[in-house]
């Protein structure tokens, strides 16, 4: 996402730092994860706005994103984005709702993990499937609060609402400040009263969900996807995890991926190899003429150019490689073994004398 750190905030690019101040607040509302449960674009949006008035609020980072864009307003001094972005919601919300760091508000959903599997052609070509998770969603009769409708939590008395506490001890070497999750609340800053009898305070239910992923063409086993805020929500309006979706692909019965090239082994008669053949050969994307030139020896290996697995990044597909083993005929007729024979002598090859009473002894043992 590129996007113009004065569009995201909705001004113009003449705003006074008290107009941007303020757009900065409306946005932030707008678009706050407590207005929002459950929407990772309204979050990720959210960051966003954040990210834009970090810059524009500052006039020296300011006048260098007007100059060189972001990267420029980034660089030389100044807090990145990221440093500053908890202090912002400390100064306009009093807690930073992105969960992480040592105990501050609710805690961030966990991530959950899926496997999915794929047709061979499916990973080949890129699909939409469907992948269901059992995961905690926001609760809608308190709101993902926690508190009984019509209720609303009480600010936790003993951190004063930042769930975390600061200890001060003395030690020999002076005075040490601590800080940890606050006991009384968990951590989230508020205590509940009159919990909501269908979440039972936890401002979350456990249903199960259906997403749908989008599967890259190109993708392998062993490969990961991850979608970004489809995982649990944290309890009592936590964050939101993610989901990461394991991709496990079926083999394919005639061909063997190696990367981006797929190889087939093509099995050839002698007198196919010998005098030549056109064969319809069976590839992922239809029937297409596999043209064998007289004289071709065992173990060659005939490239079917972009006929492979298409690049995950980028343009452009590997190789269909088909190697050809050619058989040797067995179990030849007496007129087949006589006419191989003919051929032999013609070509002056030295070949094992025939054994017609051996093998006739052979043959009636087993009538
Ligand atoms: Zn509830």
């Amino acid at each position: 996402m590129d996007t113009d750190y004065y569009e995201l905030l909705e001004v113009s690019r003449s705003a006074t730092a008290d107009e941007i101040k303020r757009a900065y607040r409306r946005r932030a509302r707008e678009l706050h994860p407590d207005a929002n449960p459950g929407d990772p674009d309204a979050e990720a949006m959210f960051k966003m706005v954040a990210m834009a008035y970090e810059t524009l609020s500052d006039p020296e980072r300011r006048q260098r994103y007007d100059r060189f864009g972001p990267e420029g307003a980034n660089q030389g001094g100044g807090p990145g984005f990221g440093g500053g972005l908890g202090d912002l919601f400390e100064t306009f919300f009093g807690g930073n709702p992105f969960g992480g760091g040592a105990a501050s508000g609710p805690p961030r959903g966990a991530d959950l993990e899926v496997v999915l599997d794929l047709s061979f052609e499916e990973a080949v070509f890129g699909t939409e499937a469907p992948v269901t998770v059992r995961t905690a969603v926001p609760c809608d009769d308190c709101e993902a609060t926690g508190a009984a409708p019509g209720t609303t939590a009480a600010t936790c008395s003993e951190c004063g609402g930042l769930g975390q506490v600061r200890r001060v001890r003395q030690s020999l070497l002076g005075q040490m400040v601590t800080a940890g999750a606050c006991t009384r609340c968990g951590g989230a800053g508020t205590i509940i009263e009159s919990p909501c009898a269908t979440c039972r305070g936890d401002g979350r239910i456990v249903e199960e969900r259906t997403y749908t992923v989008d599967v890259p063409a190109g993708i392998d086993t062993g490969s990961t996807l991850r979608l970004t805020g489809r995982g649990a929500v944290g309890s009592r309006g936590g964050a939101i995890g993610d989901l990461y979706v394991h991709v496990r692909a079926r083999p394919h019965d005639r061909f063997v991926r190696h990367g981006y090239d797929l190889a087939h082994e093509l099995h050839l008669s002698m007198t196919q190899a010998a005098l030549g053949a056109h064969l319809a050969f069976e590839t992922l994307d239809g029937t297409e003429d596999l043209v064998v030139p007289a004289g071709t020896q065992s173990a060659r290996i005939f490239r079917l150019r972009g006929r492979g697995v298409p690049h995950i990044e980028g343009r452009g597909r590997g190789d269909l490689l088909v190697q050809v083993m050619v058989d040797t005929p067995a179990g030849l007729s007496a007129d087949e073994e006589a006419m191989l024979r003919q051929f032999a002598e013609m070509r002056g090859e030295e070949v094992a004398p025939s054994d017609v009473g051996f093998l006739a002894k052979i043959r009636s043992a087993f009538k």
